[in-house]
């Protein structure tokens, strides 16, 4: 096995990694991502609830300030029969303020009546449209849920496909190498083997020297970086460009 093709096979491996590691990050932040899905419709179901609530707390109100004007003008018309047959000023007197009192209640439920029903209106008009749109968006959350849970099943089958190429890989490494390998992979998170870019490392940026450079062009050995102690390749496509 040549340098060349000892660090052809670290690369790969490296690369093939690199890829389980980001297929395993992702199917690591679906159940958030799905549950943050889940967590906005029930938010949104919530705020419209919340509406309804509202609205039918209106309309409760609506219903007893209209009870309590029938019970008033009931109130109002016995008491205007009753003022009729009363002896004493004393108890005359007392009736007028009770009528009165009764005119400035039914005069506040008249006002109270005005206001609910205008307010019950305008919510009935704007929860059907709220309906409407809270239905429309919880359509889309969970169409954006289940293409989660689908990319989340496609990425399972990525990952097996990914750690068997990952093991083939591995099973490529010369075995002198491989334990120096995951060292550095472990130690540099993810990064046993470099490329030189112009004339430094392109994962520590300490310079190469020419002739270590020379020995890469080489490929003469397996070298390794003096800033990060990585492994050294000169990367084809990087010298062409
Ligand atoms: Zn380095």
């Amino acid at each position: 096995m040549t340098a060349s093709n000892k660090l052809e096979s670290l690369v790969t491996l490296q690369k093939a990694l690199t890829l389980v590691k980001s297929i395993r990050d992702e199917i690591e932040k679906a159940p958030a991502r799905i549950q943050a899905v889940e967590d906005d419709k029930a938010a949104r179901k919530a705020a419209l609830e919340k509406e309804r609530e509202t609205h039918r707390d209106h309309q409760k109100k609506l219903k007893t300030a209209e009870l309590d004007l029938g019970k008033a003008e009931e109130d109002i018309q016995k008491k205007q029969v009753q003022i009729h047959s009363i002896k004493t000023n004393k108890e005359y007197t007392a009736m007028e303020h009770e009528i009165a009192a009764l005119k400035t209640k039914i005069k506040t439920c008249e006002d109270t009546i005005l206001t609910l029903m205008e307010e019950v209106e305008q919510e009935t008009r704007h929860l059907k449209l709220r309906e409407q749109e809270i239905l429309g968006e919880i359509k889309e959350l969970d169409a954006k849920s289940a293409e989660l849970s689908r990319t989340l099943e496609q990425k399972k089958t990525e990952l097996v496909q990914a750690e068997t190429a990952a093991q083939e890989a591995r099973n490529n490494v010369h075995n002198t190498l491989i334990g120096t390998f995951d060292k550095l992979y472990a130690r540099n998170r993810g990064k046993a083997v470099v490329p030189v870019f112009g004339n430094s490392c392109s994962h520590c940026n300490v310079s190469v020297t020419l002739q270590t450079l020379a020995q890469l062009q080489d490929g003469w050995d397996i070298i390794r970086c003096e800033g990060c102690s990585c492994i050294l390749y000169m990367d084809k496509t990087e010298e062409a460009v």
